[in-house]
């Protein structure tokens, strides 16, 4: 330490206390970092790294940001994950002695933004903390932009645990404990380290805290420390602890959540292609953030249910009344933000003006609700409070166009104080009396051409041309300035009236500002009256929502039985759907029960609309658990409590895992968790291993569902053999993705029907594909020889397995001509794996090349 020089030294100390944190150290007009930080950040930011002397004989790396740049560079890092330390100078360098004083003014951390700039609308920013006390987990997340704070525990300390987390996607994530998480592994959020303050808790969550178990409230405790050290600025906004039970939501993984594209899609990570884009038709950001939050955690309770989907029906089939509530919705601003904003003493006269406007639509909005015949409907607009006193007093005491700044008046309405409009008055008689002395002033001198005008630096002036200097009264007037053509005076009683108006300003400016602090921190006390309509009124977007596109797009009312049937008739892809241009969406049905359908075996070729199926009934399923209505005919379902999905591979790779791996993984989680209440989405299970190996994998995996769990499942797969489950196997139904052919090519139909799909279908492929003649009988008489033998066992399920073993030996055994060659069954055995969909015509030529020169020499 020792050896660097003072200013490092400094540098070095401040940074202590600051490890996982950028620390921008304030060096004349830039902010400037050193060591790791500035390798770290010249890569990040794309800045050139440089160096400086410090004491020592290798040169610190350094790099920097101009210091009204800043802001972008800081925006920068937090997107990506990173905290920032501003560290000012706090005392002015011409009077330091040694080095200049500086500290850390502010930490500026992805969870704790607050500036619009850095928000987006129609999204939360939550930061979240999850504290384990005793093998038990609590997790507790904040919007400090809106206020919202949720709270929940689990059992456990595992994936389960931050599977809840993460949905809120936290851009913050504070452990306190968990040494054993994989933390590195946690995408898109910013880690911290959380500590735990016995009063952090602070009074005005005193009286919630008690219904906390100990759980959640270290990890509100956990949260409310952390954001006090990074922020020290009131919350009071942030009053009202949520707490739920993860449990009465119906559950999905991190990964289903992703596959099933609720939010983003899996390619691109956006929200279009989304389900949550094709269902916002909400009118304001909160309805936006509302909806998000519906689609990320859908209802179990059938009760709660019933009321939306009937709030729905009812705005669903009135498009007037529609319209005109979202005529009504598209008025009210971002009512949690600005009550956010007032908290934070940051709000300006705009926002509050934005607050009156807004509030100006409730009475119409409740006179529209209360139209419908919707219980749910009634009983929200009863309950929406217009506030029509704060209303009334922002009207009466702002104008209706104020500017951004604050701090230059024009803000208060003329009436609202006394001694104000006095002052206004005063200003306003003072320019009057200026305004009529120039006519006063000519008749009294009798010259025709003067002038009364005003400049920055001698304030009112009477200019008189040199012509008529003559005429100038002698003691009254006071030279001031003089031109080339004129000279310019003033009078006692100019500069008189000058000062009063210009005192009459200032305090104008003054007192406006206090006035509106005033009135702001009037309306801070009434922020649960805001937050509370706020909640109403983005509850009536979202359902307004769901009536619109409902409506739209021809979506019809759910059923919900206690039957345990699930038969959905016309079923449609919502978002496939709605991006398919030319063609048609191709509608299908699903009919599922609990006991003689409970397994779904789908079976059909690659791009035959398998996995569209799959994906489609778990989209219904959420669809009708958030209480919208659902792209079908006609929906007669069963409450779901969980859904697992395993479909497709575009992002495998996560965390070093093999795709393989993956899929088991996933699998295992789906067989543990899973109940006889839950939907099971598996896509062509085994496929990453050896044949014999995934389909025996497969074949398990089907029999455990059936046997020990009981929840309803598709599985699709190329395993042809599988279908005979059906045969065996209570509850296991097949179904296929048919396809046609047609003048040489293959026609999908994208219709899903009863029964398995054609077996020999991958040799047809082949066929399409002028494979030799020879190879197509060939793989002919051996797949009827494997049908042979998997057949004969399809009485008892250990059997199978050593059939399925054998089968192919059985089969050439029993074909004696052409001789079964060892080269000629590796050749067929190639072809029965190679993957057309993964091959392209030229691999195929070749393959086709290496095969029959393979053929040749065996
Ligand atoms: P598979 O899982 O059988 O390989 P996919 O479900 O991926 O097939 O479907 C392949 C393509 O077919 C998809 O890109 C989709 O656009 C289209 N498709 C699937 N189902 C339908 C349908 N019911 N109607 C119209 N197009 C469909």
């Amino acid at each position: 330490m020792a050896q660097y020089t003072p200013m490092i030294q400094q540098y070095l100390a401040i940074k202590k206390d600051y490890p996982d944190t950028f620390l921008f150290f304030r060096l004349g007009d830039f902010y400037e970092l050193f060591f790791e930080d500035a390798m770290l950040a010249s890569r990040e930011l794309e800045i050139t790294l440089t160096g400086r002397e410090g004491g020592t004989d290798e040169r610190i790396p350094m790099c920097g940001v101009p210091h009204h740049a800043a802001d972008g560079y800081i925006a920068e890092l937090l997107k990506k994950g990173y905290k920032v330390a501003v560290c000012e100078q706090v005392e002015d360098p011409k009077e330091a002695k040694g080095v200049v004083r500086r500290e850390v003014t502010r930490v500026i951390t992805p969870g704790t933004m607050m500036e619009g700039k850095w928000l987006t609308d129609k999204e939360n920013n939550y930061m979240a903390a999850i504290a384990e006390v005793d093998g038990r987990s609590g997790i507790a997340a904040c919007d400090m932009s809106t206020g919202e704070m949720y709270v929940t525990s689990l059992t456990g300390t595992g994936q389960l645990v931050l599977d809840e987390a993460l949905q809120y996607r936290p851009k913050e994530l504070v452990f306190y404990g968990f040494d054993t998480l994989p933390k590195t592994s946690i995408p898109s959020a910013a880690i911290a380290s959380g500590q735990l303050h016995e009063f952090a808790v602070d009074e005005q969550y005193q009286s919630q805290a008690k219904d906390l178990d100990m759980a959640m409230r270290t990890a509100v405790n956990v949260l409310l420390y952390y954001i006090g050290t990074t922020q020290k600025r009131s919350l009071a906004h942030m009053r009202q602890i949520k707490r739920y039970d993860a449990r009465q939501y119906l559950q999905m993984d991190g990964f289903s959540r992703r596959n099933l594209e609720l939010i983003e899609t899996i390619r691109d990570k956006t929200k279009k292609g989304s389900l949550l884009w094709l269902l916002d038709r909400s009118e304001t950001a909160m309805g936006g953030r509302l909806l998000r939050r519906w689609i990320e955690r859908p209802l179990r309770n059938r009760q709660e249910l019933t009321s939306r989907l009937e709030a729905v029906e009812a705005l669903k089939g009135d498009m007037l009344l529609r319209s005109d509530v979202r005529t009504c919705l598209d008025r009210v601003y971002d009512l949690e933000r600005l009550a956010g904003r007032i908290a934070y003493g940051n709000a300006n006269a705009r926002d509050l003006v934005q607050l009156r406007l807004s509030l100006e639509a409730v009475p119409e909005l409740k006179q529209l609700l209360l139209q419908t015949d919707s219980s749910v409907l009634l009983q929200m607009a009863n309950e929406m409070d217009a506030c029509t006193d704060l209303v009334d007093f922002l009207r009466e005491a702002l104008v209706d166009d104020p500017p951004l700044s604050i701090r230059e008046g024009g803000i208060i309405r003329t009436g609202y104080d006394a001694y104000l409009d006095k002052l206004h008055t005063a200003s306003r008689e003072g320019k009057t009396w200026i305004a009529q002395l120039e006519q006063r002033e000519r008749e009294a001198t009798g010259i025709r051409s003067l002038k009364v005008g005003f400049n920055k630096v001698f304030g009112y002036y009477i200019e008189v041309s040199k012509a008529n200097i003559p005429n100038v009264p002698a003691g009254r007037f006071e030279r001031k300035q003089t031109l080339t053509n004129a000279e310019r005076y003033i009078t006692p009683e100019l500069k008189e009236q000058e000062a009063l108006i210009l005192e009459a300003e200032d305090k104008m400016i003054e007192l406006e500002y206090q006035l509106f602090t005033a009135v702001r921190n009037e309306m801070a006390k009434q922020i649960p009256r805001i937050q509370e309509l706020a909640e109403r009124i983005s509850t009536v977007d979202v359902l307004q929502a769901f009536a619109t596109v409902s409506d739209e797009r021809g979506y019809v009312r759910p059923q919900f039985s206690e039957s345990g049937e699930y038969v959905i008739q016309d079923g449609r892809h919502p978002v496939v759907e709605a991006v398919l241009e030319q063609e048609k969406y191709v509608a299908n049905d699903v009919t599922m029960d609990q006991d003689k359908r409970q397994i779904l075996l789908i079976t059909g070729p690659n791009m035959a609309g398998k996995s569209t199926y799959m994906r489609q009934i778990a989209l219904i399923t959420v669809m009708a658990q958030i209480g919208c209505f659902v792209p079908a005919k006609q929906a007669s379902l069963t409450l779901v409590d969980q859904i697992f999905t395993r479909i497709g591979a575009a992002d495998d790779l996560v965390g070093g895992h093999s795709t393989f791996m993956v899929e088991m993984l996933e699998t295992k989680h789906a067989l543990q968790k899973a109940t006889s209440q839950s939907l099971i989405l598996l896509d062509e299970i085994g496929r990453g291993t050896s044949t014999y190996d995934g389909m025996a994998l497969a074949q398990a995996v089907i029999e455990y569902i059936g046997e020990k769990i009981g929840a309803k499942t598709l599985f699709s797969t190329h395993y042809h053999e599988l279908t005979g489950l059906a045969d065996t196997m209570h509850g296991v139904v097949n179904v296929n993705a048919r396809c046609e052919e047609r003048d040489g090519k293959l026609l999908f139909l994208h219709r899903i029907e009863e029964g398995r799909a054609d077996k020999s279908y991958g040799i047809h492929v082949a066929e399409l594909a002028q494979m030799p003649h020879w190879v197509i009988e060939r793989a002919r008489s051996i797949l009827t020889g494997l049908e042979a033998g998997s057949s004969a066992t399809s009485t008892d399920m250990q059997m199978s397995f050593e059939a399925l073993w054998t089968a192919p030996v059985a089969a050439v055994s029993e074909e004696p001509s052409p001789p079964a060659h060892p080269e000629e069954l590796a050749i067929i055995e190639e072809l029965r794996d190679l993957d057309l969909n993964q091959t392209t015509p030229m691999d195929a030529m070749m393959k086709l090349f290496e095969w029959k020169k393979r053929l040749k020499q065996g």
